[in-house]
């Protein structure tokens, strides 16, 4: 079994590779450009084991999984592929990374490992993990290797966000883009990776994840996925629903997931992601006239809709306040209490 066989979805950018390698017209650099979390890291790293394989021809860019260039690179030891990316705990990748630690700048890090021949296959690989995170310095020192690239080598840059590349890095990459991941693909991961529990959850979750398996992971987080369940619950019972008592125990629910403000404001917006879904997934209920929904049933289609494209609206705006730095307790407050209002003045009008 190949290894690509890991890799879903990405055919035409994987046939564009092969394409190049069997004219023997590869660039020196590339930028694996597309959103988080669909497998741009994977397919880099497969290309470039292909690229050592020695049971594949060049031409083929395929690997083998088996061979000693296969084994070495899977164990982190083949002496030709080179990776940077943020070191764990900082947010840039430093300099060091590129030409090596202060006092021996120039004689180590990845530029200079580029520079020097491959030792035990025909070139070089260097994949350069969230290209958007090099520091200034580190951009220029990579900028001058791009300038004159060295013979026998390859470049892979993979980039969530490529307008935060210096555009002189960028015009001397080629850039490939990437897209998300289809749902029966995503799905199909999920499963794969034993990441979902049922074959039911993996297709909820898929259906949600906007093609990106990053988001999946999150998605399927006990934490999370229990605050969604919960909530789902509370939006369930609208005419119960006392808007102080939800936003006071969504607000305990993430003081209790995490103490530090920034992943308090990232679940915060995975909430009310939570809340959005809720809501559109009823509208669209409406919109294929199911009516199994207690609430759309007795609101019946028109009224619902009434109702619900307001809410949801009201929804993706507290998201937005969110990003808008507004502390979280207001805005779910106002959030929840906007809610109860609504569903109350509908119901008063039915
Ligand atoms: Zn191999």
């Amino acid at each position: 079994m190949s290894p690509w066989e890991s890799l879903l979805g990405h055919s035409e950018q994987r046939e564009l590779f092969r394409r190049s390698a069997a004219r023997q017209r590869l660039s020196h650099a590339y930028m694996l450009s597309g959103p988080a979390g669909i497998g741009k890291r994977l397919f880099a790293q497969l290309l470039a084991q292909s690229v050592f394989c020695r049971e594949h021809g060049f031409a083929e860019l395929n690997c083998c999984g088996e061979c000693r260039a296969c084994r070495g690179f899977s164990a982190g030891t083949w002496p030709d592929f080179l990776q940077v990316g943020v070191p764990a705990g900082k947010n840039v990748i430093p300099i060091s990374k590129m030409v090596g630690e202060e006092g021996r700048r120039g004689k180590e890090g990845l530029c200079y490992e580029l520079s020097m021949s491959p030792q035990a296959s025909d070139r070089r690989v260097a994949i350069i993990d969230d290209a958007q995170k090099m520091s200034p310095e580190s951009a220029n020192a990579l900028l001058k290797t791009l300038e004159e690239p060295p013979a026998q080598s390859m470049i892979l840059l993979i980039c969530d966000h490529p307008d935060n590349l210096l555009p002189t890095i960028r015009s001397r990459c080629q850039n490939v883009r990437f897209f998300p991941l289809t749902e029966v693909d995503l799905k199909e991961l999920l499963i794969k990776n034993e990441m979902a529990e049922s074959e039911e959850e993996a297709a909820a979750v898929a259906g949600l994840a906007e093609g990106s398996l990053e988001t999946a992971g999150q998605l399927l987080n006990p934490d999370l996925r229990q605050m969604r369940k919960s909530i789902t619950i509370q939006l369930g019972q609208m005419e119960a629903m006392k808007p102080l008592q939800v936003s006071e125990k969504v607000i305990k629910g993430l003081e209790e997931l995490s103490t530090a403000a920034p992943e308090q404001r990232r679940n915060a917006q995975w909430l009310l992601r939570f809340v959005a879904d809720a809501i559109q997934a009823r509208l669209r209920g409406l919109a294929t006239g199911d009516l199994s929904d207690p609430l759309t049933k007795r609101l019946g289609a028109r009224k619902g809709v009434d109702l619900l494209a307001p809410m949801l609206a009201r929804t993706l705006e507290a998201s937005r306040q969110l990003d808008g730095y507004t502390p979280m307790k207001l805005v779910m407050e106002a959030l929840f209490d906007d809610i109860a209002r609504m569903f109350r003045e509908s119901a008063k009008r039915s």
